[in-house]
């Protein structure tokens, strides 16, 4: 182990045993059951704070082994260097800043010595969390509060919203062709619902089903529209081009 990581590895088990020492102590003074919830719920908040700590020092601890290339990782040109900047990343284990050489390229902008490790502003373990929250709760509003009580981090619901379908245009709608003979099986349904900015509207959806395989989507819009999504999501493995081009 090399002395920057053997320094930083000092200072988190430096730091943990601090925390732990600290809750060993309020351990012995717990006598009733709210006693215990609280210390469950600071356990829980220090701790999602210490891992977010441990792993921003992690990674800050990548970054700093990282050679130092001048040359342009999209374009192959040379970049010149703009001295260290920080940057910030929400993870999954909170948000977090690292700090890195700062590269612009005159072809393709800036970019920081950390996009190598996490290109986007948001992890890709954080976005699987916020994009269940969007998908799994009644709205992004819910989901947004969800975010703060369940990952530490409040994240806006434009931000979930966002995020949900920029991932929901990536999944593939029918994976797998149908083997010609194989037999179609298709349902549409709608139902009401009542939408904040233009009261009762019909939610109309459809599936189609075949061998093991299976594909379907909602849309709130008027039949003039869906019907033609219907007739093309009915021909597996055209579905992908025509549901690309969505908003
Ligand atoms: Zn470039």
């Amino acid at each position: 182990m090399d002395r920057v990581t053997h320094r930083t590895t000092q200072q988190i088990i430096s730091h943990l045993q601090d925390w732990v020492k600290s809750l060993s102590q309020q351990s012995t003074e717990l006598r009733t059951s709210t006693d215990a919830a609280d210390f469950e719920q600071r356990f829980r908040d220090e701790g999602l704070q210490m891992l977010g700590s441990i792993f921003q020092k992690l990674l800050q601890n990548a970054l700093n082994h990282q050679n130092e290339n001048r040359t342009c990782p999209k374009c192959g040109r040379r970049r010149r260097h703009k001295g260290s900047r920080q940057r910030g990343l929400l993870s999954s284990l909170g948000a977090i800043r690292l700090s890195g050489v700062y590269w612009y390229c005159s072809d393709c902008g800036g970019q920081h010595a950390a996009d190598t490790l996490v290109p986007e502003s948001s992890s890709r373990p954080m976005q699987q969390l916020l994009c269940l929250l969007g998908t799994s709760m009644a709205s992004f509003a819910k989901a947004s509060f969800a975010s703060k009580k369940l990952l530490g981090v409040r994240v806006s619901d434009p931000a979930i919203r966002r995020l949900c379908y920029q991932h929901g245009r990536k999944v593939p709608i029918s994976p797998t062709p149908m083997e010609p003979g194989e037999d179609l099986i298709g349902s549409c349904d709608g139902t009401m619902v009542n939408t904040r900015q233009s009261g009762w509207r019909e939610l109309k959806a459809y599936q189609f089903r075949y061998d093991s395989n299976k594909h379907g989507r909602a849309y709130l819009e008027p039949s003039k529209h869906f019907v033609p999504r219907l007739r093309q999501a009915a021909i597996p493995g055209s579905t992908r081009d025509f549901h690309s081009n969505l908003p």
